[in-house]
């Protein structure tokens, strides 16, 4: 009689702690941010003000790589005006003074602008690294990759325009799946209407973006992991 009192109170203690244990799993599951997500925008396009103001009417704050130019291949770009006032929310990072190939570029298109501390390499193409550590925190490539071990000088992105997003979601999603930590950086350009194919997003697919980053619980920061 005794031995099975003691076996059914063994019995019962064991799944008063298999749910416990559960409970502990689930919560970790529901509540832990799987990835952390940057929303980053490269050149200052004209254009993008108004994205990076709905961006902060929402509360997301968001990285955009400017230059000192006022026209970039025949597309206008932000005033000084325009990128100060968005300073006020959102990180403001550097791409060169005039959006120079950073292999060949001298120092002076590298000394920053607004303050940036962060920095995205024009063209993806990438170079005088020293120089660019000597004034940033954090550079951002184009070629797509995810940060698990994050490496400041060297961010890996994940580029997205009209041709490449559906898969550029299917990546992130599986690799959010599968990873619990993570930092994925989304490197967008223009958000509209009949979008450059090769270069820029449409404001439908931006919206599906936002929405996945909701739906998955992912953190939105900016480049300050790097800070
Ligand atoms: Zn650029």
């Amino acid at each position: 009689m005794i031995e099975k009192k003691k076996k059914y109170l063994m019995i019962s203690s064991f799944l008063v702690l298999l749910v416990i244990l559960a409970f502990i799993v689930y919560s970790w599951y529901e509540e832990t941010p799987t990835v952390d997500v940057s929303l980053t925008f490269d050149d200052g396009y004209a254009s993008q003000y108004n994205t990076l103001k709905y961006l902060e009417s929402r509360g997301i704050r968001a990285t955009v790589y400017v230059t000192n130019l006022s026209y970039f291949e025949g597309m206008k770009m932000m005033t000084r005006e325009q990128i100060e006032d968005l300073s006020k929310f959102h990180e403001i990072g550097w791409h060169t003074r005039s959006h120079a190939n950073a292999t060949d570029a001298d120092e002076s298109e590298f000394i920053p602008g607004y303050n940036a501390t962060s920095f995205s390499y024009p063209y993806g193409r990438i170079g005088n690294q020293d120089i660019v550590k000597k004034y940033f925190k954090s550079a951002r490539g184009i070629s797509w990759g995810l940060n698990e071990k994050v490496d400041c000088n060297m961010l890996e992105a994940v580029t997205v325009n009209s041709n490449n997003f559906d898969a550029a979601m299917l990546y992130t999603s599986i690799y959010s799946s599968i990873t619990k930590r993570g930092w994925v950086i989304f490197a967008i350009h223009e958000v509209k209407d009949n979008p450059r194919q090769d270069i820029d997003i449409t404001p439908e697919q931006f919206q599906r973006l936002l929405e996945r980053i909701e739906a998955k619980r992912w953190r939105v920061i900016s480049l300050n992991k790097c800070a």
